[in-house]
């Protein structure tokens, strides 16, 4: 099958960007179904928004970054923020769940990121 470079829209920002023929060469080895949804330069941003972490068991993690609504420092956790909750770091996280279990409401998440992630390697 012969591939050709597409125009799509950039979902972030809305600007075309070049599905290139390689590039869907590659969506398609890599089994991807899904075209890509953001331009280039959004797909930076957002892969550095971005945290892949390993746990003890070898399994990665994904994490997004995000504001803390507490104390407005980055937080990492473990599911796309939404917008509709408010996300704490993970000291922030300890504060509101006692504050939450002297309330007697538990969070229906729990966030278990690194606190200070360590900055990508250059690769
Ligand atoms: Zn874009
Ligand atoms: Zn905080």
């Amino acid at each position: 099958m012969d591939f050709r470079d597409r125009m799509l829209t950039c979902v972030n920002c809305g600007k075309e960007f070049v599905f290139s023929a390689r590039d869907q060469r590659y969506y398609k080895e890599m089994g991807f179904e899904n075209e890509p949804k953001r331009c280039r330069e959004c797909r930076a941003l957002f892969k550095r928004e971005r945290q892949i972490v390993k746990d003890c068991n070898g399994n990665t993690k994904e994490f997004f970054k995000t504001v803390c609504a507490a104390c407005g420092r980055p937080a990492y956790v473990s599911f796309k923020p939404t917008g509709s909750k408010p996300v704490y770091c993970r000291d922030c996280l300890v504060a509101e769940k006692i504050k939450q279990e002297q309330g007697g409401e538990m969070p229906d998440v729990t966030p278990d990121a690194p606190s200070a992630p360590s900055t990508e390697a250059a690769g």
